[in-house]
């Protein structure tokens, strides 16, 4: 058995000690002194093998940037790039989950708010720098671990952060959940944006006056027909008009009416072609007004062949594991896309295997814990 691995097994219970503090101290991305605390706990976890750097995030609780203290001789640490591990501290779930959803190990799983999404791939990436230093392997290349507060709500406020962290980095890590219950990597995620239609109608009573009314509502309806006809599926390209409101009783032609649209691309440059389609939009009806705002938020995560390099090089590593591992493509975002975009060769999905991500069952499998940490391991010692 691989020395990482059967220590890693040896660790197992510390490891799931940990994960249950860190399930335990809940931290939804709306709670920034939740988070916060959440934030503390990992620099407390940390004090010995890192120094930590915090950063305000206005509305959010912070970000958190720990560099780790590894064996290695200084001055041969390549210059040409850290290795960054990019995690989030946030959760989907409100203050007070636990009481329904209580931290627990029950049929091989670990199960709990945010245990899967994403507090595994942290507590796991914690104990591979552990290990390394327990080991004495020496490590060629800075390391630090990324934690933002905001990524479930859009990574507005860190987005910066993790580009700036990015571009001084040789390749990232990204500790989002594997896919699936064999905890496949994820090579290639879609680009994801977000545009809001808002119709001006003219309003008229129904009854006495209907011709003179012009009806929001109606111009919406049709607008998200024509929308609709956006989606390209042999592209990848997906328009969904998720929210629509509007119109105030049924007496009245409705003044105003609204489409929230989500997209999704695979390639950036389908960016600006989709972005263009909105633009375009003209009533059906001339008495309308139409107003578009939004675009793409997250750059798709492009499988380029750097990324699919780096892939095999992760294939070989999980084979000295026993493990073999494969690779999916995604149509969900993560900050994974921002890393990939500015062009660092970016592996996501390494933390927890499970599933149930923002919902009821969500857990991990207790087997896959020695493994996935041990693969963290050697990704940082041979990167
Ligand atoms: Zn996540």
């Amino acid at each position: 058995m691989h020395p990482f691995l059967s220590l890693a097994a040896s660790h197992q219970q510390e490891i799931v000690a940990l994960l249950r503090e860190m399930v335990e101290c809940e931290s939804p991305s709306d709670e920034p002194e939740a988070v916060n605390r959440f934030v503390d706990l990992l620099v407390e976890r940390t004090r010995d093998i890192g120094v930590a750097k915090t950063f305000r995030a206005g509305r959010f609780g912070k970000h958190v940037r720990i560099e780790f203290k590894l064996p290695g001789s200084r001055p041969g640490r390549r210059k040409d790039g850290q290795l960054l591990a990019l995690g989030h501290s946030d959760t989907v779930w409100p203050l007070g989950t636990l009481r329904q959803m209580p931290f627990r190990q029950e049929e091989g799983r670990l199960w709990g708010p945010g245990v899967l999404d994403m507090k595994a791939g942290l507590a796991f990436f914690l104990y591979a720098v552990g290990m390394l230093r327990e080991l004495d392997v020496p490590v060629a290349r800075r390391v630090a671990l990324l934690v933002v507060s905001d990524e479930e709500v859009g990574s507005g406020t860190s987005r910066a952060i993790t580009e700036a962290e990015a571009k001084r980095s040789a390749a990232v890590l990204v500790l989002e959940p594997g896919t699936g219950l064999t905890g496949k990597l994820k090579t290639s995620r879609k680009g994801v944006g977000a545009f809001n239609l808002r119709v001006e109608g003219q309003a008229a009573h129904a009854g006495v006056d209907f011709t003179n009314g012009a009806s929001a509502i109606v111009e919406l309806a049709r607008q998200i027909e024509k929308i609709s006809g956006f989606t390209d599926l042999e592209r990848g390209i997906t328009v969904n008009p998720g929210i629509i409101g509007g119109g105030t009783r049924t007496n009245v032609v409705a003044a105003e009416a609204e489409a929230a649209i989500d997209i999704r691309i695979v390639r950036e440059r389908d960016a600006a072609r989709l972005a263009m389609q909105f633009q375009k939009l003209r009533p059906f009806d001339k008495r309308c007004r139409l107003t578009v705002t939004g675009g793409l938020n997250r750059p798709p995560m492009e499988r380029t062949k750097a990324m699919a390099a780096l892939f095999s090089q992760a294939k070989e590593l999980a084979v000295g594991l026993g493990v073999s591992l494969e690779e999916s493509s995604t149509g969900g975002g993560s900050d994974g896309n921002f890393t990939a975009a500015v062009g660092t060769p970016t592996l996501d999905g390494l933390g927890g295997v499970g599933e149930g991500a923002h919902a009821a069952n969500e857990s991990i499998l207790v087997d896959r814990i020695a493994d996935r940490t041990a693969l963290l391991a050697r990704l940082i010692q041979s990167l």
